[in-house]
């Protein structure tokens, strides 16, 4: 099982993460993508997974922590140096956030904006058919993996509209973006699996108090669903008061959502992870 989206680096988990790690592989966990905040959060998840194999990461600025990045070129070339390493598996996580006042919108909206330029700036060069050298690769392999399509996380907490217009603006295929935690209402998932996008989900959906939530997500395609545990956050039902959250619990969501689905929890946990697979280009 693959939880798609955990943040390994962050406390509660990193001061203790092999244990973590050997406790989600005990749960049948046996792949997880450490999900990058900010340039240096994904350089301590980048370390991580070069310590483990089974570990993932990914490069991105969240819209909590914009404030502050105002040279574009330092940030874009930051996020650049993590994507070109091989278990760099997406961009992001980066989006807006409305549920907080702070930052400002316009400073999540800036951020975002530039690291969707990026995103835009390397599918041109892989269809043109460049390769993209990692820097750490042996000199034989240097040049073999195309850079992107990479995968692209985005957060969208009460801002799906502003979302979806500077995504579509930006011209890079919907089927590259991931909206991940969605907890939005059923309108809200219209619109983005119009659009065309991936949808994940948390242990949120486990709630009994998100019963309208869970009961939109039945219409997501099994081919366009993911599962994650977003730890050390949002602990899934029947262990909400475990904290933190930790990747093994990822096991429950999927048997919440393989039961409203009336599969068995080895088909459903099959075709998200084919999912995971598939659009993280994990080996
Ligand atoms: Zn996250």
């Amino acid at each position: 099982m693959i939880d798609t989206h955990c943040h390994l680096t962050y406390d509660g988990l990193h001061e203790r993460v092999d244990d973590v790690i050997a406790a989600a592989s005990a749960a049948d966990v046996d792949r997880m993508i450490s999900v990058g905040t900010t340039p240096a959060d994904a350089e301590k998840a980048r370390a991580l997974s070069h310590r483990k194999p089974n570990i993932y990461f990914t490069a991105g600025l969240h819209p909590h922590y914009a404030e502050g990045y105002t040279d574009k070129a330092a940030l874009l070339d930051a996020l650049r140096e993590k994507l070109a390493d091989p278990k760099c598996v997406a961009l992001g996580e980066m989006g807006l956030d409305r549920h907080y006042p702070e930052p400002p919108f316009d400073v999540q909206q800036r951020v975002f904006e530039w690291q969707l330029e990026l995103a835009a700036e390397f599918s041109e060069k892989s269809e043109k058919g460049d390769k993209y050298l990692f820097l750490d690769q042996p000199d034989d392999k240097k040049g073999t993996y195309p850079l992107f399509p990479k995968a692209i996380i985005i957060h969208n907490r009460q801002a799906t509209d502003d979302t979806l217009a500077m995504l579509g603006s930006s011209g890079i295929d919907p089927a590259r973006f991931v909206f991940h935690c969605f907890t939005g209402t059923a309108d809200e998932l219209d619109k983005i699996l119009a659009f065309g996008s991936m949808v994940s989900l948390t242990g949120i959906v486990t709630f009994a108090s998100a019963i309208d939530l869970a009961a939109a997500t039945d219409r997501i395609p099994l081919d366009r669903l993911m599962i994650e545990t977003d730890s050390p956050y949002l602990t899934p039902a029947p262990y909400r008061k475990v904290r933190p959250n930790e990747p093994r619990y990822v096991a429950d969501v999927a048997r919440f959502l393989a039961d409203r689905r009336a599969m068995s929890l080895d088909d459903f946990t099959a075709a998200v992870d084919t999912n995971a697979e598939r659009f993280f280009r994990l080996n």
